[in-house]
Formats: C-alpha cells, structure tokens, sequence
C-alpha cells in the first residue's frame, strides 16, 4: 500500500492511474505439478502462506492451490499417506486467472466484481509471474484510493473557498477605490461616514464635512487637454492625501469633487487645517493660465454635524450643508474655504 500512498499523495490520482503491481505481492509462492501435496502443507506452513501457485519450470502458471482447496481435497479422498505423498493432480487446483501487471487496478476491480475473482495472478511480457493479489488487496486499495480522493476534494474545496475570498475582498476593494486617484471613492464614503456619524449621535460628538472643488477645471481640460486633467486630478488627490491628520479620510465625491471627513472635530477646529490645505495647493503654484487666479485652486465648503447647536440627525444634511457653503465659496470668488453658517471664513487667497 506505500506505493499507493506514495502516487496518491502528489496528485488527484484515480483508480485508473494505479496497476496492478501496485497492490501485488512478489511474494508468490510457486511449485511444480508433481509436488507432494505433503511438501506443499510444509511449504505453506513454513512461510505462512494461505496458498500457492502451481507453475511450470518456467514459472507459467498453470493453477492456483488455496488453503479451501486443500481441505476439499482432504475432505473428499481422506488424509492417507497416499495422497500425502502423490503429486497434485492438474484437477486439485482452479485454473489460474491472470492479467497483465500493468493492467489498470479499475479495470482488475471490474474483473473481479464480474467473474468473482478471489486470486488474481499479475504477469509479465511473457505470460511469466510476477506477483498475486487477492480480491480484499484491491478492495483495500479501492478504499484508500477514495479516503484519499475524498481529502483531496475537501483541499481543494478548502482552497478554492481561500481563493474567492481573496477575490472577493479584492472586489471589494476595488470597488470602494477611485483607479485614477487611488483615493477611497463615493461608495466608500457613504459606508465611513454612516459610522462617524452613529459614533457622533452616540456620544453626543461632532464630526465635520468639507466638500471641495477644483476651480475653473473645465477651463484647465478644454486647454491642456483631458489627460493632463487627469494628471492634475492626481495631483491635487495627492495633495489633499497628505495634507489631512491621519484620523481624517478623503474621497474622491465625483468628477473634481473631493469630500473630507474629520472625526471629533468642530467648524472651528475644521477651519485651519482646511484654510492651509487650500494655501498650500494655490502657493504650489500649479500655472492654469485660463483661470483669472493664474494656478490651480480649489474651493471649499465645511460643515459640522451640530449646526447651529442642533445635532444634525442624517449626515446627508450635513454633505448638503457642506456642498452650500461650498456654493458660497465659488460665489464669493473661489480658491476660499466658508462654511454653512453666514459668517464668512478667512479667505484663503
Ligand atoms: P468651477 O470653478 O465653478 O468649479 O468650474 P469648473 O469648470 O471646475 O466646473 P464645471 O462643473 O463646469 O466643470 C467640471 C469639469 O471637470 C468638467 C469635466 O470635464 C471635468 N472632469 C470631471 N471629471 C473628470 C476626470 O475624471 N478627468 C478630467 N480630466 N476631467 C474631469
Ligand atoms: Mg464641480
Ligand atoms: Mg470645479
């Protein structure tokens, strides 16, 4: 059974990719016709054997001899000195069934189920014995063969499971990210910011949303051209990236829209940052030399989810503020941060 192991192991082998000198034994033992039965019980004895193979000189099987075919004869003729001591009869033993050592051990199982085949007798190229096997080596085999299948199945199973999981979070992944920018996307936003906002019901915090907006950005596209829009949609993504705390987290809302979400933070906390992130982006001096501010800028718009000194049940209404104020700040001349309420922040430029 070692080499059955052994193939099994490597692979998803099935019954047809196994032999029959797979499961054979070598260990045959085999005696000329005119063998005393006497020799024959001492041999069998002597090598606890259950039976033999009657073969000629050059190991051509002619019969098998089993232990059940000893007792018949005993049985029928007497144990006298005599039969002792005759030589085994051509009809004391069944006529030999023999297959090829290659044969396939599915094709031996077929055989054995249909002509009920206890011993089988593996041959080579010239009809000679090579080994014997009987019909409970092949079950034994059949059994391991499907044990094995069976593990190998549920690997797979396990595998193939491991794999769509993988896929999945990649999907997922994937589908909660901007491929332009990188940045997390609208979808993404939505699900950050109905938990920011539960946190906030639930202790009674505020969290702020600021809505930003690339000015003149159709200018900038019908001049240089859709690509290099795009290239600036990254640059200013990265901008915004890496000039928001590590608790915040920016989206890509749409088209050169981009939403900032700040956990735990009030309009009053909101506005400096959000003031320096518009600076910063129009002194990076970006030209865009269709748009009366002559560099790249942005406008936005920041509103807190306790307005007023309200709570704001939804945070729909808050992105609502926010895209208000944000309205205000392109009116009011653009590359400017204001918020919802009427006071006007700072400019920035
Ligand atoms: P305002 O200052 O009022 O915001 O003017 P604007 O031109 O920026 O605003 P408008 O809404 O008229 O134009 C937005 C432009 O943004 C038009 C659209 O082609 C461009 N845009 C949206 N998404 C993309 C994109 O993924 N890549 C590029 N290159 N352009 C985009
Ligand atoms: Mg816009
Ligand atoms: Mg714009």
């Amino acid at each position: 059974m070692d080499i059955v192991s052994a193939k099994l192991k490597h692979s998803e082998t099935i019954m047809t990719n196994l032999q029959l000198k797979d499961v054979m034994t070598a260990n045959v033992v085999c005696v000329q016709p005119d063998t005393s039965l006497q020799n024959i019980f001492q041999t069998l004895a002597k090598n606890n054997y259950s039976c033999c193979v009657v073969a000629s000189d050059n190991r051509i099987p002619l019969g098998i001899l089993t232990e059940r075919d000893l007792i018949r004869i005993i049985s029928e003729q007497g144990l006298t000195a005599e039969l002792m001591s005759a030589a085994v009869p051509e009809h004391m033993y069944s006529p030999p069934f023999t297959l090829p050592a290659d044969t396939s051990l599915d094709e031996v199982l077929n055989l054995q189920e249909n002509r009920n085949v206890k011993h089988l007798l593996a041959t080579n190229i010239a009809g000679e014995i090579v080994g014997i096997v009987t019909l409970s080596d092949v079950v034994k085999a059949y059994n391991h063969v499907v044990k094995q299948q069976t593990k190998n199945l549920e690997k797979t199973v396990i595998q193939r499971t491991q794999d769509l999981e993988r896929v999945n979070k990649k999907l997922t992944t994937l589908s909660m990210r901007d491929a332009l920018t990188g940045l997390s996307n609208r979808r993404a936003m939505e699900v950050d910011i109905t938990r920011v906002h539960a946190a906030s019901i639930r202790h009674g915090r505020p969290y702020s949303v600021i809505l930003f907006d690339i000015d003149y950005f159709k200018k900038y596209n019908d001049h240089y051209g859709h690509q290099s829009g795009d290239t600036i949609l990254k640059l200013v993504a990265d901008h915004f990236r890496n000039g928001v705390r590590e608790s915040d987290a920016v989206y890509r809302f749409g088209g050169e829209e981009f939403l900032l979400i700040m956990p735990e933070t009030d309009l009053d906390e909101a506005m400096i940052p959000v003031q320096r992130i518009v600076e910063s982006l129009y002194n990076s001096k970006t030209l865009h030399i269709k748009s009366p501010l002559e560099y790249i800028s942005t406008s936005a718009g920041i509103a807190c989810s306790i307005h007023e000194g309200e709570k704001i049940t939804a945070w729909r209404k808050v992105v609502e503020l926010a895209d208000i104020a944000l309205y205000k700040a392109k009116n009011a001349g653009r590359n400017q941060a204001l918020t919802a309420q009427s006071s006007k922040l700072n400019a920035a430029s």
